[in-house]
């Protein structure tokens, strides 16, 4: 077997090494390091240890061995415990065997060998352990040859797949994830069983499903991974709005375009633009609301009339089934969703100020993101239109910068305050007040006059006056 204790420089693990030795049990680094080591993939800051014995006990001795003693949270019944050395989160466990019933990724648990450790794994990839113990220090265990599965590029369970998905059925939710992170295959046993086992995810928590899809959407390209989801069937049950959006429609001749895989692309075209995770579950729901408002006309074809604002309420239930914040999070995909059409009608039309200024006023500090979501919706294939939308968005995207420095709408606060109002005219709180401040703010958005407070004085002096209301003093 091949020495890898190169894998081990980092100081922690000749620790934990003197550590197993005076408990006299066995060690490991397991898991995710393993695999990213072995692939170059940058160190993730997080280490598991598998102890032949106690975890918690072999966490607590090595914690004793560091000069400055980190604290070491212990999770009883787990049998689990970690402590921070430089930067790293170090956990620990005990080598154990599990066994599961039906309705429940909640296994029985009894300590175990190594090699019981391994079987419970869920890839042969995530299988690989380098020893830390004095004797072999540095040997690798692959009992799955994991390493050719690695070299390979092939995502496989250690055991049956149809008994590892069903045991923990948030493993089909990881393997779809692995294979988007890293660029693998997922070996086709494997993926028939991900399809036979689908139902089983409904005993998944969405808090963990929303886990693995913000993993996806972390990824370079998401599609590979919500196109596996698709196949396997799993995307029908966790995103129904979204496999909604499949197929193409015909009749008296109109087609529409298949939203799904538009959807995709938008997807993936964003994530060349942007990081932000939630600016990318925009994209993913920018169009939900086109299945529950598409129609057929006569003359005009396909239509989704008004499907921005349903898909907006839509966004919202799904953040509260799959358990995802209903904060500020949620509040700009629904906002990002119901305003996605505006700068892509902007693009096709002529650019006006007023357009602009508009726009601008109702995203607010949000604008920069919604431009971002629309170019990446911007997926024609015919190069004319491609080139004539990329264009149009410049000069939006210029016209937004001018605007902005001339008219600073984007948090508008109205220049001339209500209070003031009522006591230039002598009115108490009333619908004219209203009236009157809506007038300013209207008049500043279609350009008619200057965002500054002259301007809107005396504009409000001739709009009262016209409504029979006379200035006090
Ligand atoms: P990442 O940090 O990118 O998610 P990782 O492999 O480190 O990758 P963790 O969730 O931290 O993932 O899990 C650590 C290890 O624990 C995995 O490599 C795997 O061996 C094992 N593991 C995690 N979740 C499961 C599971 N549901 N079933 C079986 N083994 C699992």
């Amino acid at each position: 077997m091949a020495n890898y204790q190169d894998a081990l420089k980092h100081p922690i693990f000749e620790i934990i090494s003197n550590a197993s030795a005076e408990l006299g049990i066995e060690s490991y680094v397991i898991g995710g390091f393993v695999r990213d080591y072995l692939l170059k993939r940058d160190f993730k800051k997080d280490i598991d240890i598998v102890a032949a014995g106690s975890g918690i006990d072999l966490a607590l001795k090595a914690s004793e061995l560091i000069p400055k003693k980190p604290k070491v949270q212990v999770f009883k019944n787990f049998g689990t415990a970690m402590f921070r050395f430089q930067d790293t989160d170090i956990e620990f466990v005990g080598a154990r065997k599990e066994s599961y019933s039906e309705d429940s990724r909640k296994p029985f648990v009894e300590s175990g060998s190594l090699t019981d450790d391994q079987n419970r794994r869920d890839f042969t990839i995530n299988a690989l352990a380098i020893s830390l113990n004095p004797h072999d220090y540095g040997q690798l265990v692959d009992p799955f040859d994991g390493i050719k599965d690695l070299e390979d590029k092939i995502i496989r369970t250690p055991l049956d797949a149809d008994i590892t998905y069903s045991d923990d059925p948030l493993r089909m939710l990881r393997g779809i994830r692995f294979a988007t992170q890293l660029g693998f295959d997922i070996e086709k046993d494997s993926f028939d069983a991900i399809s036979r086992n689908k139902d089983r995810i409904n005993i998944i928590s969405g808090e963990r499903i929303a886990e693995e899809l913000n993993k996806i959407l972390a990824c370079d390209k998401p599609s590979v991974g919500f196109l596996l989801l698709e196949q396997s069937g799993l995307l029908q049950i966790i995103l129904p709005e979204l496999t909604a959006l499949k197929g193409v429609d015909e009749s008296e001749g109109h087609t529409h375009k298949d939203n799904f895989y538009h959807t995709l692309e938008v997807v993936d075209n964003i994530c060349k633009n942007t990081d932000d995770l939630w600016l990318r579950w925009s994209a993913l729901l920018h169009d939900i609301g086109k299945a529950p408002t598409k129609r057929h006309h006569k003359k005009n074809g396909w239509s989704f009339h008004g499907h921005e604002f349903v898909g907006g309420k839509m966004a919202k239930k799904i953040f509260e089934r799959l358990h995802m914040p209903l904060n500020q999070k949620m509040k700009f995909v629904q906002k990002m969703v119901s305003m996605s059409s505006r700068p892509i009608v902007l693009a096709q039309e002529e650019v006006t100020d007023s357009a602009v200024r508009r726009l601008v006023f109702d995203a607010g500090d949000d604008v920069d993101a919604l431009m971002t979501l629309c170019s990446a919706d911007i997926t024609t294939k015919n190069p004319k239109k491609f080139r004539r939308y990329h264009e149009n968005f410049d000069l939006v995207r210029k016209k937004i910068i001018e605007v902005e420095e001339r008219d600073r709408v984007r948090n508008f606060q109205p220049p001339v305050t209500g209070e003031e109002i009522m006591e230039r005219f002598g009115l108490g709180p009333s619908r004219e007040v209203g009236v009157l401040k809506e007038a300013i703010k209207e008049a500043i958005l279609e350009g008619e006059i200057q965002n500054d407070y002259e301007a809107a004085f005396s504009f409000l002096v001739e709009k009262a006056k016209k409504m029979g209301i006379e200035v006090k003093h």
